[in-house]
């Protein structure tokens, strides 16, 4: 027989902010629904890679859906669908509201850069009858996490003659890969007496990329000459074309599930292609006369080496954009901008049981207790961040909780242990209001990065709000 509640056991139950597990509180139905969501996800993953790649899979969806290519003083109304890619890189999608642009935008903002391995522009040399690559590692990454596992290799590579090539190897079961080496624990007496962050250090991020010689008696570094000879015949490059290059190494697995209970994601990438992929997908899910607000999705470069540069978050395009659409509406631009709502999609660093000591246990952010709004990041005394008012984190909590979205609270670390950002600062210095929301991460940064169903899919589930709401 079950006993009554006590008077204090309800009281608490009433005043105490208590997040449950998903697991507890989902029904059947919604979490085989978040499971199935992931299968579209963990494709988007594997097609997506590298920031051009989630351009170009991003796009491919979002035209499939019926939106099309804007162009600078084109006509708009209502209902319109439109894209714009900057450079292959970044992409701006939008929806164009039922009611006046000026009343503001909603935009959500995630980017699909992650960190890997980047080539030098003169990668290629022989040493003792091996060809290896020179490389420089791209954004924050524990450099010893990345040997002796299989690598891809993607990019562009602009020929002599203006031609642009696109390589892709070690995607396909079929293809070789490459692979950074490490030493044998026989022989590591001294590499263990380093710090774990120079454990491997960055010089010596070298990767295997070939040991057959070129046959012939005469000349030195034939093993070089060997790869050399491959690559001109299958692509007609020469070493010079390396030197107007973006090769990027990516781990060269595929997304997979992780767990008995299949509840949780392995992926390289997920940082931040997992908030890119439920933002796109809630706006491309969108029925456009559904959306009162213009709203849009950024899909954003750079942000993993501080978003500079003209791709990155803190370029103008996103301004530019926003003002030619203000200007093709009628509206003026500095209205649009300052009347709009931003959601800074991103990850967050998730409790990881086995380091239980970097996080606040009261404060951070839990796999499977759903979407983590994050109300500010940075480093030190918040230095670096843009910190979302109180009633603006009011609103989003209003608009979640009306909307059955679960939601908890998370922070990049204990106070003075590091920290971190994301694009929200950038968004927020154009004058609009920014939050920061997104999935918990295990292992973030790593080659295989962990993230749970049931958090993806109520990030999902939170975009859709937003977009939405009005
Ligand atoms: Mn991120
Ligand atoms: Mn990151």
């Amino acid at each position: 027989m079950s006993k009554e509640k006590s008077e204090a056991k309800k009281l608490q139950e009433k005043l105490f902010d208590k997040k449950k597990h998903l697991g507890l509180i989902m029904s059947d139905e919604e979490i085989k629904e978040s499971f199935d969501f992931c299968e579209g996800y963990k494709k988007f993953l594997d097609n997506a890679k590298t920031e051009r790649a989630a351009v170009k899979t991003a796009v491919e969806m979002a035209e499939k859906r019926g939106f099309t290519e804007y162009k600078r003083d084109e006509k708009l109304k209502a209902g319109d669908k439109i894209y714009f890619v900057n450079r292959g890189k970044a992409v701006i999608l939008a929806i164009i509201g039922t009611e006046s642009v000026e009343k503001g935008l909603r935009v959500t903002a995630a980017h699909i850069d992650s960190p890997r391995i980047d080539l030098k522009q003169n990668p290629l040399y022989e040493e003792n009858e091996l060809a290896l690559f020179k490389t420089h590692y791209y954004g924050g990454i524990k450099k010893y996490q990345w040997t002796a596992v299989p690598l891809a290799l993607h990019g562009v590579m602009i020929k002599k003659d203006g031609e642009i090539l696109n390589i892709n190897i070690g995607e396909d079961d079929n293809e070789p890969v490459f692979c950074i080496s490490d030493l044998l624990p026989h022989l590591a007496a001294e590499q263990y007496k380093r710090h774990l962050g120079d454990g491997i250090k960055g010089e010596e991020l070298n990767v295997i990329v070939g040991s057959m010689p070129f046959r012939d008696d005469e000349i030195s570094d034939k093993v070089k000459l060997g790869i050399m000879s491959l690559l001109n015949e299958k692509y007609g490059i020469t070493e010079a074309d390396f030197t107007s290059a973006e090769l990027e190494l990516v781990p060269a697995h595929k997304a997979r599930d992780i767990g008995f209970d299949r509840s949780m994601v392995g992926s390289y990438g997920q940082d931040d292609r997992v908030c890119a992929y439920v933002s796109l997908k809630a706006l491309l899910d969108c029925k456009k006369e559904k959306v009162k607000k213009t709203s849009m999705v950024v899909l954003a470069d750079k942000e993993e080496t501080g978003s500079d540069g003209n791709t990155g978050l803190k370029s103008a395009y996103l301004r530019y954009f926003i003002y030619d659409i203000a200007a093709a509406l009628g509206a003026d631009g500095r209205d649009v901008i300052s009347n709009s709502e931003c959601l800074s999609a991103d990850v967050n660093a998730a409790f990881d049981p086995t380091f239980p000591d970097v996080l606040d246990k009261r404060n951070a952010a839990y796999l499977n207790k759903g979407v983590c709004v994050t109300k500010f990041t940075g480093s030190r005394g918040k230095s670096g961040t843009s910190d979302a008012s109180a009633e603006f984190m009011g609103r989003i909590r209003v608009l979640l909780d009306k909307n059955k979205v679960i939601w908890q609270t998370g922070e990049l670390g204990k106070v003075d242990l590091g920290g971190g950002g994301t694009v929200a600062a950038y968004l927020a210095n154009l004058n609009m209001d920014v939050i920061d929301i997104g999935v918990p991460v295990l292992s973030m940064h790593s080659p295989l990065e962990i993230t749970a169903k049931t958090d993806i899919y109520m990030t999902y589930k939170a975009v859709q709000a937003f977009i939405k709401d009005s």
